[in-house]
C-alpha cells in the first residue's frame, strides 16, 4: 500500500470535526473539554466546524489554543439578498479558517452540483480561507464498480484552477459509510487516496503532492489509528464521533505529538 509519492515528507495531518445541525449552547463544554484535552504539541492541525449558532462562541474559546474553526458550507457570493444563506466573508468574520464544501448532505439534500461545489470552494478562497471539498461514492456505484470514475468526475469539476495546497483540503467521503457505521476496507481507503493522489498530482503537480486527503466516514476512536495510518491519508474528516470530546481526542490520539 505505497503511494506515488513517498519521497515527499510526510503532509502535516489535518483532523475536522464536522457537528452538522448538532449543538447548542450547553454543548460549550464540550468544546471546554476538548481544548483542555489536545495536546498542545499535537502534530496536527486539529478543526471544529460547529453550526453557524455557535461558531463566533467556540472562535473565541478556540483564540489562542491550537483549536481551529471552520464553517459547514457558503455561499458564492459575498453578501446580497439571499436570505437564511452565509457568506464565505461572513465566516472568516465569525473567526472561520476553513469552510466545508460539497458534502454529501449538502450534494443530496439541496441538489448542490459539482459548478456549485467549485463555485463555493472558489469562494471560500475569495475570502482567503481553506476549502475542504468532499467527494465520495454511494453504496450504488460502489456496487456498480463505478466509484473511481464518479470520485474522479466529482475531482475533476469541483476543484477551482487556483486551488493549492495551502487552500484546499480535499476529503474522500464515501456516502454509504457516513453515519452508518460502517467503513471501506483499508485497502479500499487506499486505493480510493492513491487514485485521487494521482488525479491532482496530474492536474496540479506538486501542489497536488501537497495537498492533504482526508478519509471521512464513521471514524471512531477504535478504527482511526488503523485507517489514518493508510497509505495517502493525511488526516480524517469526522461527524458523530467529533460531538463528545471524548471520542474526538480519541481520534486525534491517532497522530503522536510532535516532539
Ligand atoms: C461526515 O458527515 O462528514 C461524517 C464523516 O460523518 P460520520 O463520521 O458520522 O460518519
Amino acid at each position: 500500500m505505497t503511494g506515488s509519492s513517498n519521497a515527499h515528507p510526510p503532509l502535516r495531518p489535518f483532523v475536522a470535526g464536522n457537528w452538522k445541525m448538532n449543538g447548542l449552547n450547553a454543548s460549550l463544554s464540550e468544546v471546554a473539554a476538548l481544548i483542555e484535552g489536545i495536546d498542545r504539541r499535537t502534530g496536527a492541525d486539529v478543526m471544529l466546524c460547529p453550526p453557524v449558532s455557535l461558531l463566533a462562541a467556540i472562535a473565541a474559546m478556540a483564540r489562542g489554543t491550537p483549536l481551529l474553526v471552520g464553517g459547514q458550507d457558503c455561499h458564492t457570493a459575498i453578501a446580497g439578498a439571499h436570505t437564511g444563506d452565509i457568506s464565505a466573508e461572513m465566516l472568516r468574520d465569525a473567526g472561520a479558517s476553513a469552510i466545508i464544501v460539497g458534502h454529501s448532505e449538502r450534494r443530496a439534500d439541496h441538489g448542490e452540483s459539482n459548478a456549485i461545489v467549485m463555485a463555493k470552494a472558489a469562494a471560500a478562497h475569495r475570502a482567503g480561507l481553506i476549502a475542504i471539498i468532499c467527494v465520495g461514492e454511494t453504496a450504488e456505484q460502489r456496487r456498480l464498480g463505478t466509484a473511481l470514475e464518479i470520485v474522479g468526475d466529482q475531482l475533476a469539476h469541483s476543484i477551482p484552477a487556483a486551488a493549492t495546497a495551502a487552500n484546499t483540503v480535499l476529503a474522500y467521503e464515501p456516502v454509504w459509510a457516513i453515519g452508518t457505521g460502517l467503513t471501506p476496507t483499508v485497502q479500499d481507503v487506499a486505493d480510493v487516496h492513491l487514485f485521487m493522489r494521482k488525479s491532482i498530482e496530474s492536474r496540479f503537480g506538486a501542489q497536488g503532492t501537497a495537498m492533504r486527503l482526508l478519509y471521512g466516514g464513521s471514524v471512531k476512536p477504535s478504527n482511526a489509528a488503523e485507517l489514518m495510518a493508510t497509505a495517502q491519508v493525511n488526516g480524517a474528516l469526522v461527524g458523530g464521533a467529533s460531538l463528545k470530546a471524548a471520542d474526538f481526542l480519541g481520534i486525534i490520539a491517532a497522530y503522536a505529538p510532535r516532539t
